[in-house]
């Protein structure tokens, strides 16, 4: 498997930037992990929409789905052209509302997933942890080849997502404040407990993603270096990591 990094701001995108975005490549397919603002653009630098095996929404919070519609509009004129291609997207059943916004718009099938699914895209078995945030949230973990790839979505820190994502060989993991900062109010995990997120995991690799606008990023590693010894890199866009 392949992860190219699509965007990594938290909540809003900084200038030409995009907010979540992952896309996960594996045997000549792709599924995209997320769909936030800027998303769409940087997608086609790589793949066209109608070329895609499936798309992941982890939880509808804007920074996550702002570009959902547009994907969905890509499909829907490429059925207008004669195209058959239905993309599935998979996302969690809650809020409801938002849920339903994007049902029933041809040349995409909505599919709920819920803590505990799992299923098969692009060759790569995917499954799917709940988090701790203010909206229903799930923690991916994908596995081809036997190589693991884990990615926590938006959480504060607890122990049992170590569990979920034990044993990744790359982990992208949310580092939304800094070391010494407080993010479980907000459902958020500061840099010192995504490394140590990392560390109880055991994983490989640790990226770190849904970077803040304020502060030196370069600090953001130092903090989850406090506690995970392996290999830490921040996440910006274009990056491609093996898996
Ligand atoms: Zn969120
Ligand atoms: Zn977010």
């Amino acid at each position: 498997m392949r992860l190219r990094v699509l965007g990594f701001w938290g909540a809003y995108p900084e200038a030409d930037g995009a907010t979540a975005g992952y896309l996960l490549e594996h045997e000549g397919r792709s599924v995209l992990i997320d769909c936030g603002s800027g998303v769409m653009a940087k997608l086609l630098r790589y793949v066209q929409p109608k070329a895609l095996s499936a798309c992941i929404i982890t939880h509808f919070h804007f920074d996550h789905v702002a570009d959902l519609g547009v994907l969905q509009y890509a499909l829907l004129l490429n059925s207008f052209s004669g195209g058959d291609k239905v993309l599935p997207i998979y996302a969690p059943r809650t809020p409801e509302a938002l849920y339903q916004q994007y049902e029933g718009v041809r040349g995409s099938e909505l599919q709920p997933i819920a803590d505990g699914d799992r299923l098969k895209a692009a060759g790569v078995h995917f499954s799917f942890m709940r988090t701790r945030h203010p909206v229903e949230t799930l923690a991916v973990r994908a596995q081809a080849d036997g190589r693991t790839f884990a990615y926590t979505s938006d959480s504060q820190f607890f122990p049992e997502l170590a569990d979920f994502i034990r044993g990744a060989d790359l982990l992208v993991a949310e580092a939304s404040v800094y070391a010494g900062e407080d993010g479980t109010p907000a459902g958020h995990m500061n840099a010192e407990e995504a490394g140590r997120l990392a560390a109880e995991a055991g994983v490989g690799r640790l990226l770190l993603t849904h970077l803040p606008h304020y502060g030196v990023h370069r600090e953001l590693i130092d903090g989850a270096a406090r506690h995970f010894h392996g290999t830490i890199a921040l996440a910006h866009t274009g990056a491609c990591y093996d898996v």
